[in-house]
């Protein structure tokens, strides 16, 4: 949990409290009339100060309340402790600027949002009419766990904290990166309901870095998130083996997009738009184009597609300790073929489906330990041994996607340590994943070409736009510059 407090609003207050806490007694010199005057005066400038203060205040603390992210000790020491205000009537103390500070929750599986409220000790009659306005806008049953609901709570400035637990002011959240829904309190009971459009900013990146230990670092090292390196290397991973041909001083280039909000924060991570490897002088280099059913594709320079039917290594960041062919076995003994390769990874390490295809095995199965065996197109089925344990819901006959996660790394069956046994059959003959020469997945027609070599021409454009011209700097991360406001 986090919570966000923020400071005082008004020195104003203060300075109105003591103008009114010193306003003279009497005029002696004046007459009668002009006394009243005077006073009515002072009356009508207290009224406008107080509810100028009280209307900046309010701006002020709902500006605040969605963009800051304040220092809560600070917030602490400076605010200034007042007493009580005989001065300020009822009526006008409702309207006196308030301050509030915010906590993120974060609904849990099988949570509801009432549910939270509740625990957050929001009284009951106020969380039933915040959730009243909120109904029509938003349908909560949408809410995911993980979802983050900031509440805030408010009280009169001046007033220290520790006395006051304050009042439930609503509460806001971002179901979707581009959208904040705000519920606020009015008064008693009494709440109002926003949809608030976050306008996003795709910016570009550009990613240029000599590799020095591996291409996660170096990615890393160019501001990619972790996601998207996954991303990146999931899609070099069907013509590079990143265990056995990555070397130092291999070359990475990757144009990828993050979005912001209006506060310049990143609201969400984007996509690779372009990403090249230059690997022991051999490039690879892969554009993104966007395809009529809303998926992206890869493709190489002549049109390709860079995904294939199999992946090559259906783990990441293991290390082949067995290869394909003869070999003693280390348990039982003897020399028989290994019939796929071992990759010695930590148990619970993510495998992937290595292509698109239906469950035909899944289950305990002999030495193989925990087993999954996949069907996929031209004849093609992989196989999975000595995994820790399935990903939920899967079962016999499931349809999985390539890359998909399938379970994880362990040891059951005969292994002498986690590791995972992976197997291509070729119509049911073992063939060597190493091996492999699966045909790419699709092609571009002459239309789908011209239009690649459009986009291929944009993205040099923005490439070079982003690289900057001194290649001294190559072996650094290179700055990574919005492409555009
Ligand atoms: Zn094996």
């Amino acid at each position: 949990m986090e919570s966000e407090r923020e400071l005082p609003t008004s020195p104003e207050l203060a300075q109105n409290e003591e103008s009114l806490g010193a306003r003279p007694s009497a005029n002696f010199y004046g007459s009668v009339e002009e006394r009243l005057a005077a006073q009515q005066r002072r009356k009508r400038a207290r009224l406008r100060f107080t509810i100028t203060a009280f209307l900046m205040g309010g701006l002020v603390s709902w500006m605040a309340a969605d963009m800051l992210v304040p220092d809560v000790a600070k917030a602490n020491l400076s605010a200034k402790p007042a007493p009580s205000n005989p001065v300020l009537s009822q009526p006008l103390l409702a309207l006196a600027p308030m301050q509030r500070a915010s906590q993120s929750h974060t609904l849990g599986n099988g949570d509801t949002l009432a549910a939270l409220l509740t625990r957050a000790k929001v009284e009951a009659g106020e969380a039933d009419a915040a959730l009243d306005q909120l109904r029509p806008l938003y349908d909560v049953r949408r809410l995911k766990p993980g979802q983050t609901i900031r509440i805030h709570r408010e009280w009169p400035a001046g007033q220290a904290k520790q006395t006051h637990d304050g009042r439930f002011a609503g509460f806001d959240f971002i179901p979707v990166p581009e959208q904040k829904i705000i519920v606020r309190r009015l008064g008693h009971q009494s709440f109002h309901a926003i949809k608030r459009d976050r306008p996003l900013t795709d910016r570009h990146f550009l990613a240029d870095s000599l590799i020095n230990s591996s291409v996660y670092e170096a990615a890393r090292a160019g501001g990619m998130s972790p996601n998207l390196v996954v991303e990146l290397i999931r899609l070099f991973s069907f013509a590079v083996d990143f265990q056995r041909d990555i070397r130092e001083g291999d070359q990475l280039e990757v144009l990828y997009t993050r979005r912001f909000d209006e506060n310049n924060q990143v609201a969400q991570e984007g996509d690779l738009i372009f990403a090249a490897l230059t690997n022991r002088g051999k490039r690879y280099a892969y554009w993104r184009m966007p395809q009529a059913d809303g998926s992206d594709a890869y493709f190489d320079a002549n049109g390709q597609s860079v995904q294939r039917l199999l992946m090559k290594t259906p783990v990441d960041g293991a290390r082949l300790s067995s290869r394909f062919g003869m070999r003693r076995h280390p348990i039982l003994g003897y020399t028989r073929l290994h019939r796929g390769l071992d990759f010695a990874a930590p148990k619970g390490t993510p495998i992937y489906a290595a292509g698109d295809g239906t469950i035909q095995r899944i289950g305990t199965y002999g030495n193989n330990g925990k087993y999954i065996r996949i069907q996929h197109r031209n004849g093609y089925e992989t196989a999975y041994a000595h995994m820790n344990g399935f990903a939920r819901h899967l079962k016999k006959g499931s349809r999985v996607k390539q890359g998909q996660v399938i379970g994880t790394v362990g040891r059951t069956g005969l292994a002498t340590g986690p590791h995972l046994h992976y197997e291509v059959l070729h119509y049911n003959k073992p063939v060597n994943p190493r091996e492999l020469n699966v045909p790419p997945q699709r092609n571009l027609n002459a239309e789908a070409l011209a239009e690649l070599a459009e986009l291929k021409a944009e993205i040099a454009e923005k490439v070079r736009g982003l690289a900057t011209s001194d290649n001294s700097l190559r072996s650094l991360p290179r700055r990574s510059s919005p492409l555009s406001p």
